[in-house]
């Protein structure tokens, strides 16, 4: 598509954000399964059911804009997930690896975080109040989900990694 002014920039930027969750929403059963500790494990599933809402989300929001829910393929996402599928089969050491699989985990929410966050601060510049709401939300969980993995890196992982 062509991207001439900030309402067609939105409209691109909903579908990388919209080609990321689908993908995320892929990747993390995976990471449920691959997890050692059980709350990290617990960590992902629950984070993946807030994935799928959020997928639901970007639904309202190309409604909203009178649009068909399309992807736009994001190389940054599919290079953050590849890296953090190739560290989860190279490293054996259980508690290494759940160490590296937070790592990667905070990179794709770092990664949703500065995508939201623009389309939140763009939604409102354009006029949509309803949409800068509903991207909210999300935003909010991702950096909800951020911090939880933060909790559980400080609190156990990381030390048990580094014995
Ligand atoms: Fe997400
Ligand atoms: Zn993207
Ligand atoms: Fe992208
Ligand atoms: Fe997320």
């Amino acid at each position: 598509m062509k991207i001439e002014n900030l309402n067609d920039l939105f409209l691109h930027t909903l579908q990388d954000i919209y080609y990321a969750e689908n993908h995320i929403v892929k990747a993390l059963p995976k990471m449920v399964k691959g997890a050692d500790s059980a709350q990290l494990s617990k960590a992902f599933e629950g984070h993946l059911e807030e994935t799928k809402e959020q997928i639901k989300r970007l639904d309202q929001v190309f409604k909203l804009l009178e649009q068909k829910p399309k992807a736009s393929k994001c190389p940054a996402i599919d290079g953050i997930l590849k890296e953090a599928d190739e560290l989860m089969s190279e490293i054996k050491d259980a508690d290494t690896r759940d160490a590296a699989m937070i790592a990667a985990a905070q990179a794709v929410e770092h990664y949703e975080i500065t995508r939201y966050g623009t389309l939140v601060s763009w939604a409102n510049l354009l006029g949509m109040p309803e949409a800068a709401k509903i991207l909210g939300v999300t935003l909010k969980e991702e950096f909800g989900a951020d911090t939880k993995l933060t909790k559980i890196a400080e609190s156990r992982l990381n030390k048990e990694a580094a014995e």
